[in-house]
């Protein structure tokens, strides 16, 4: 391509989703960089040679969203199954179902308590919080469930998946999880929800598939032997990046703290079945991964071998620089730290951030397909004309 009106550094959700509408909506010729040999960021799946199971490489990833613009969107690029998630968890040796309802409690409690009663005894249990407003995850559980349900299912897990102590990591995290005194035991409260029928990649790449998109892969922005690097493109060219945004100012101002996971695959040839279900959470501090995914699950619609599995263990942990930033961890300094990297981001017309990792925030797909159409109706115009 001769000469881009727009470069797009990550192919990821966002990147994609900007990509598209900049050359559906605005004729737009556009490159797409990415440092990964692959398109689609962490959404990315691929299939496992040994079992044909589609496998998500980094980590579990389930569709749900609420937003019907959103919804209308990503059907032009995929169909969706009908997959409803649902987990479960085990909390010293007994399995018990997520997120927190009405099962939970009364399998916990070995009880029959009715929604009321149940809705009595947890507000009991947090009474120790009352009339207080919780300003921090340990406080938003205990308010939420009480004590003993909280110190059971959410204190060690969330120990383990943010090695970070509750009480310094903010109550937005908890407030994902919904609270249900029914037995309605479906992980997302969402409208929508599915996976990708033809799997995470078709989807991705078909976002991806115009003639005015060219998109290079195994390309790093900050790598000056390439053509388009920051320090050719910068001034030069409309730019969205989408990727770290401490980074991108060689962390002048300190490093905002990440989550990174690892995942460690194990193949079954002795059974077509591990645990019955997609993702088996682990409450318990002792066992040291946060869930097991079983990923066969996610298709119960598919033909796959009954006579072999995988598994993926999932460890927690803190990312170092050259590790893949997951998860903003958001404690401490980190929010002056982004403040002020965003000052310094205002300081650049030609670019503007975005995503997970540019916003540092945390995005499910969903939203961060809502912030990239947000991005393209209101900032997309005017960045074009730079
Ligand atoms: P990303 O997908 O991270 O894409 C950013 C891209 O930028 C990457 O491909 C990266 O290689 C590239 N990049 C970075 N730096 C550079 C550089 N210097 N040069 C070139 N390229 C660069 N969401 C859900 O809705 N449901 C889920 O169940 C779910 N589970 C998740 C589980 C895990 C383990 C993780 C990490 C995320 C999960 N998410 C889930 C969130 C989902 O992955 C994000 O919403 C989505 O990936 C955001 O897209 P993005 O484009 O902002 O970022
Ligand atoms: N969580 C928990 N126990 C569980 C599941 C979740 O304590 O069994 C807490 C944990 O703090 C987690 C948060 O709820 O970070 C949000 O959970 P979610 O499954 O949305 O996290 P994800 O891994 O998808 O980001």
């Amino acid at each position: 391509m001769a000469s881009p009106d727009l470069l797009i550094v990550g192919s990821g959700l966002f990147g994609l989703t900007v990509a598209e509408r900049a050359v559906s909506e605005h004729g737009a010729k556009v490159v797409i960089i990415d440092r990964r040999d692959h398109i689609g960021g962490n959404a990315y799946s691929e299939v496992d040679e040994h079992t044909g199971i589609e496998v998500h490489k980094y980590g579990a990833h389930l569709f749900h969203t609420s937003n019907e613009r959103v919804w209308e969107y990503v059907n032009r690029f995929t169909e969706f199954t009908k997959y409803v998630h649902k987990v479960y968890t085990t909390h010293q040796g007994v399995v018990y179902p997520m997120p927190i309802n009405l099962g939970t409690i009364n399998q916990f409690f070995s009880a029959a308590y009715t929604p009321d009663e149940a809705r009595a005894l947890v507000a009991e249990q947090a009474g120790e919080l009352a009339g207080t407003d919780p300003e921090n995850l340990d406080e938003k559980g205990i308010s939420l469930i009480g004590r003993p349900l909280y110190e059971a299912f959410i204190k060690n897990y969330t120990g383990k998946q943010w090695q970070t102590d509750p009480k310094d990591l903010p109550a937005s995290i908890i407030s994902r999880l919904p609270v249900r005194y029914t037995y309605d035991n479906r992980y997302f409260n969402d409208t929508h929800e599915g996976l990708p029928a033809q799997g995470y990649t078709a989807w991705l790449e078909r976002m991806a598939d115009h003639p005015n998109i060219e998109v290079r892969l195994g390309t790093d922005y900050f790598d000056t032997s390439q053509e388009y690097n920051r320090d050719a493109v910068r001034g030069q060219l409309p730019v969205v990046y989408t990727g770290p945004v401490d980074r991108y100012f060689e962390y002048q101002l300190g490093d905002l703290k990440w989550r990174t996971i690892d995942l460690e695959t194990e193949h079954l040839d002795t059974t077509g079945d591990f645990q019955g279900t997609s993702v088996m959470n682990y409450a318990d501090a002792d066992i040291p991964f946060t869930r097991i995914i079983e990923p066969r699950h996610f298709h119960p619609e598919r033909d796959y071998a009954k006579d072999r599995t995988l598994i993926q263990r999932e460890y927690s942990r803190f990312a170092a620089r050259e590790d893949e930033p997951y998860y903003p961890v958001n404690s401490g300094t980190d929010r002056e730290t982004l403040l002020a990297y965003r000052e310094m981001a205002d300081a650049e017309p030609r670019t503007l951030f975005g995503g997970r990792l540019g916003t540092y925030k945390y995005l499910d797909m969903h939203m961060a397909i809502g912030s990239a159409l947000t991005l393209a109706d209101n900032k997309l115009p005017d960045l074009l004309r730079k």
